[in-house]
This record gives C-alpha cells, structure tokens and sequence, in this order.
C-alpha cells in the first residue's frame, strides 16, 4: 500500500492553544469558526459545540465591538475548546477577548494599526500567556505594501508578515503563528511556501474565502494538500461558503487522504457502471450521514462488482463484493460465510460496521489499560 511514508514536516517552534500543540511535530489540529452572530449566545454556544462534536480542536469566534466581547465572556465560560477572538480594527477589542479568557488572538496586520496598537496587543498576550495568529490576507494588504501593484503578490504578502514578525521581535515575542492566505490557490501556494523558508514560527494553512461547499472543498483540498505534501502547516482551517461543519468534514477528510490523520470512516466506494449488482451510490450516501458518529477510523469498501471488489475487500476492515441477487462480505481482509442479500443489506452492513467498530475501541481500551498497569 502507498503512504506518505517520507513525510517530514518542516521544522518549527511549538506553541499552544488552550491545550492544543501547534507545530514542533504535533499533530496537525483542525480548526474551524463560527458563522453564528456572536451575540446571539445560544446559537453560538450550540454551533461550537457541534464543530466539537464534528472534531474541530479549536475554534474561532469573530469580536467585531465591545459588546460581541461581553457575549465572548459568555460563551467561554460555557465550553471547553480553545478559543480564538478574531480581531480587526480595534487592539483594544483583542485586549478585552484576553481578559475575557480567549485562548488565542488573530489579528490582521492590514488593518490593526499602528506599532503602538501591536505592541499593546502583544504585551496584553504576553501577560495572559495566549499565542497570537498574525494573519495575512491578500483581500486586505496594507495599502503602503501594496504600493502600486494592483495585485498582491507572495512577495508582497510576505512583507506585510515579516514587517509584523519584525515588530513581534523586537517585543521580545516568539508566542504567535502565521498566516498568508488568498482566495487565489496559486498565489496562496507560493506565499506559504516563501514563508515556510523564512521563519521557524508555526504556520496556519488555508485558502480563504474559497467558495461553496464543492468549489470550495477542492481549492483547499489542492492547495492545502499540496502544502501538507511539502511538510508545511502545522494547523488547518477549509473556509466554506456553507455550514462550519463541512470544513472540518473536509479538512478531516485532507488529512486523511494524505495517511496524515484519521477519524471515522474512509468509505472506498466505486462510481458504479452497468456492472453494479446493487445500488452502490445510495447506500453509501445514506451509510456516510447514519455512521457520522462513529469515530474510529477503519476503511469499509462498498464495491458493486466483483472487478475491482475483491482488492478493495482483501485491504479493508469490512469490505463488500457486490454477486447477483446477494453480495460476499469480508472482514479484516477474511471473506465470511454469511452473504448480504443485495435489496436489504443496508440496515445489516450498518450493524457490522457499528460492531467492528465497537470491537476496535475496545481492543484500544484494552491496550491503553494494559499499558497503565
Ligand atoms: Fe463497475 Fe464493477 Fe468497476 Fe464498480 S467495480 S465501476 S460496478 S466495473
């Protein structure tokens, strides 16, 4: 089989947020924001709590004024994830998420201010001990960088990050990370990549403002994939025009195509012909929203032939091969004696792969508990 066997992450410092680890060989964490307005508590207590439950490790909540800092201090106090206050505008807004508990800052240098304003940022995080995201975005360089250029370049978005690296420095600060994203998958691609060669600080990977759910998921997947490829990123974020939840599906579906983390199940699944012995295409869309909560990772091949079924079942944790009238079924690689009667299999295929996956988190219950004698 072909892993990512010689991936190497690029090396950098380590920071954290809450008590998630960026960088330094950590494991890369998914990120992901509200879309609620954040003064409407209720809604956005309950959205950061399903982006929990979907498997964000750290989300982020957009502070526009004072009074989305008052819900702020609401909303934290109501769940434990890390974090973020996005900040634009007004440092004093990302003074009042810090005293609030924020567990992280962004800041966008094109539009914070002054070195006066960072600094009081930067020694606000220096006092509460919380990182801070410099987050560089083509739609809003500086006007001095951009100078003539109608359009922003990597070496432009580049400057714009240094010139707030340089700042930090001089602080004495080397509790943040960097982002430089653009909507442009190219021109996003080759500013992470410049950055990646000139600082040692982590660095959040995205393509901003990328697009509806399908558009969307495949600028990220190519642009962010691309950079994990490469050994860059060390914390992700898809940005959708849709349902916050789909960004973290997607970017846990980025990381998994990549063999770089799993979670819950890798359905391999064929796009059916005029061979296919059941219905293939639905069964597996109504198995992938029924099995959403499963967790554990494990492959499940739903193949409607017996062409390329076989291969796909031989490596899979269970593995269908769609036979006339009644389909083979294996498990672990082993064919069992049981056949799946094609018009009905759907509700049975879903309790062996809930009971597999329950054998599975036993097993690694087992091993944890031996390991803690
Ligand atoms: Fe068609 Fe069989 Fe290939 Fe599926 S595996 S696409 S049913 S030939």
């Amino acid at each position: 089989m072909y892993y990512l066997n010689n991936y190497k992450r690029r090396k950098s410092k380590r920071i954290y947020v809450g008590n998630v680890p960026i960088g330094d060989n950590a494991p890369i964490s998914i990120q992901s924001m509200t879309s609620t307005n954040t003064i409407d508590i209720k809604s956005t207590i309950n959205q950061i709590l399903s982006l929990k439950k979907a498997g964000a490790e750290i989300v982020r909540i957009s502070i526009p004024s004072m009074q989305e800092a008052e819900a702020f201090r609401i909303i934290k106090k109501n769940v434990n994830i890390p974090l973020i206050a996005d900040i634009h505008f007004d440092y004093r807004i990302a003074i009042k998420a810090a005293e609030y508990g924020a567990d992280g800052l962004r800041i966008n240098p094109g539009n914070i201010g002054n070195y006066h304003r960072i600094k009081q940022v930067v020694l606000c995080a220096k006092n509460y001990n919380i990182p801070i995201r410099i987050g560089v975005n083509a739609g809003s360089l500086e006007k001095k960088i951009l100078k003539n250029n109608k359009f922003p370049t990597p070496e432009l978005l580049l400057e714009s990050a240094m010139n707030n690296i340089k700042y930090f420095e001089k602080l004495n600060f080397d509790n943040f990370k960097v982002s430089i994203k653009a909507s442009n998958v190219i021109l996003a691609i080759k500013s992470y990549e410049l950055l990646s060669k000139n600082i040692d600080q982590p660095i959040h990977l995205g393509i901003t403002e990328s697009g509806g759910l399908l558009s969307g998921s495949i600028k990220s997947s190519i642009g962010i994939g691309l950079l994990l490829y490469k050994g860059i990123g060390d914390t992700i974020r898809v940005s959708l025009a849709a349902d916050p939840i789909e960004e973290v599906k997607v970017a846990f579906n980025i990381l998994q195509s990549l063999n770089i983390r799993h979670r819950g199940i890798n359905f391999i699944a064929c796009p059916t012909c005029s061979r296919k012995e059941f219905d293939v295409i639905n069964i597996v869309k109504i198995l992938e929203k029924r099995l959403q909560d499963i967790t554990i990772p494990m492959n499940v091949s739903i193949i409607g032939c017996s062409v390329n079924g076989l291969g796909e079942a031989l490596t899979s944790t269970i593995g269908i091969v769609g036979g006339k009238n009644s389909s083979a079924l294996y498990q672990n690689g082993n064919r069992l004696k049981e056949r799946l009667n094609n018009k009905e299999m759907l509700d049975i295929l879903e309790l062996k792969i809930r009971n597999q996956a329950n054998i599975i988190k036993n097993k690694k219950k087992l091993i944890i508990k031996c390991k803690n004698i």
